[in-house]
């Protein structure tokens, strides 16, 4: 694997240089610049299967997948073609079309208690949307979340425990105003103690418990499936809305996400990310009931120009089709179990404490943690630290995880058991190369 990368990105530098004042940040999304592992974003010009080429012409095994929705890996020829085609018969039509039906029966006959959905353009419209719903349908404004949990930009989810009472929210962003934060109670994640008493308290006021059945967005925070089981009795309970935030989870774990996964079935559920395909689509769904109360049905409104857009949905469509007909779910399980043993031989053999957390062909490494971490609160102070060195170890030799300790990592149809042996060979490298300065001593020796 001769890694003839460029290392000085000329054409790279140049152009982020512009991005820069163009650009807040050089970015269209905060987490892109680099700042989380202190460096300059390289400047993508292509992709293709499990690689990313950069302007000038560097190639790296991509383990970030746009972030998630590229389960064919990039550019997939079959995905392509169909976009290409749906292109062709037009670019929008503002008007109900046949993709966008067979997206949703498709999400319906897939996904545990869903009956209609509603197509939006984002991850974070999706959960808007869910939420205003669960409060028209329920008549009632507290919303539940939980810390280590990302929902997207909205306003009352962009909201951090506060102190003292911690369940009272105050806003993690400037530009939230104090009382929009003030409708959201924040509880830890892994606590069922936590939101029983939270219940006692206000559960006559909450319209909806929202939560990432699989948290991806903070680690990955795998829960006890007795946690999530304690939320599905309590909401019932006390005639509050659950809400699955499957975005990252949904069509990736398998047809029925994180539902299906732990057996559960919640109230809504919010998609995006695989769900188009790499095309700019969010949707969120639940019973037709509950579904009835949105516009024009219902009084509860909702709207988009570009939502259930043809050429956005028949990338969705073509991806679920693709995975459906291929078994895409299983044949990312056993690459997701091949990751485990080679990554895990490499771990090991880490001279500072680390562990692999996988689920499905989502994966994370807890620098810092011997054992997986289940709530924010627990994730190792240092992982940062130790992450950035990983990160640009990996990504001198042509390997790209996340920009961030935080992020996850994504496998795709497009890997194969040679890239995986590649991240583990180059990990391992790295991680002989002095990491951190913690000598790996004699114990640790390996070749
Ligand atoms: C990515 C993400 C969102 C936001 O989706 P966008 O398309 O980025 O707006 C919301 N919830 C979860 C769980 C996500 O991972």
């Amino acid at each position: 694997m001769a890694v003839t990368n460029n290392l000085e990105n000329k054409q790279s530098k140049l152009w982020f240089k512009r991005a820069l004042k163009s650009l807040p940040g050089g970015v269209s999304s905060p987490v892109r610049a680099f700042h989380g592992v202190d460096g300059m974003p390289h400047v993508l010009y292509s992709a293709s299967g499990s690689e990313t080429i950069d302007e000038d012409g560097n190639r790296y095994l991509d383990f970030v997948g746009s972030w998630g929705p590229l389960i064919l890996g990039h550019a997939h020829p079959i995905l392509t073609q169909a976009v290409r085609e749906a292109t062709q018969r037009g670019t929008s039509f503002g008007a109900p079309s046949r993709p966008e039906i067979e997206l949703a029966e498709m999400v319906a006959e897939s996904y545990p208690g869903i009956e209609q959905v509603r197509f939006v353009s984002s991850g974070t419209e999706a959960v808007m949307s869910a939420v205003r719903l669960a409060r028209g349908a329920t008549g009632r404004d507290l919303i539940v979340k939980f810390s280590g949990c990302y929902h997207g930009h909205v306003d009352y989810l962009l909201v951090a425990a506060g102190s003292g009472l911690a369940t009272f929210g105050k806003p993690s962003s400037d530009g939230v105003p104090k009382t929009f934060a003030e409708l959201t109670r924040i509880l830890p994640l892994d606590d069922s103690d936590a939101v029983s008493a939270l219940f006692q308290k206000e559960g006559s006021k909450i319209a909806a418990v929202i939560i990432e059945p699989v948290p991806a967005n903070n680690g990955l925070l795998l829960q006890c499936p007795k946690f999530l089981n304690t939320l599905r009795n309590l909401c019932t309970k006390h005639g509050a809305l659950l809400i699955f935030d499957e975005v990252i989870s949904g069509f990736r774990l398998g047809p029925g996400g994180a539902a299906e996964h732990y057996g559960l079935k919640p109230d809504l559920a919010t998609f995006g990310k695989v769900i188009g395909g790499g095309m700019p689509v969010g949707a969120f769904g639940g019973s037709q009931e509950i579904m009835s109360n949105l516009a024009p049905q219902g009084g509860v409104y909702q709207a988009g120009t570009l939502s259930g857009n043809p050429v956005a949905m028949t990338a969705g469509l073509t991806t679920l089709h693709y995975m459906k007909k291929h078994k895409g779910w299983g044949m990312l399980e056993e690459l997701g179990q091949y990751l485990d043993n080679q990554l895990n031989k490499v771990i090991e053999q880490s001279p500072v404490p680390a562990s692999l957390v996988r689920i499905g062909s989502i994966f994370w490494i807890a620098w810092g943690s011997g054992i997986p971490p289940r709530s924010a609160e627990t994730i190792n102070e240092n992982a940062t630290n130790y992450y950035k060195k990983v990160f640009h170890g990996l990504l001198e030799q042509g390997v790209s995880l996340a920009p961030s300790a935080y992020e996850v990592g994504f496998l795709s149809l497009a890997h194969t058991h040679k890239d995986i042996d590649r991240l583990s060979n180059t990990l391992a490298n790295v991680l002989d190369n002095n990491f951190l300065g913690v000598n790996s001593g004699d114990g640790h020796a390996r070749n």
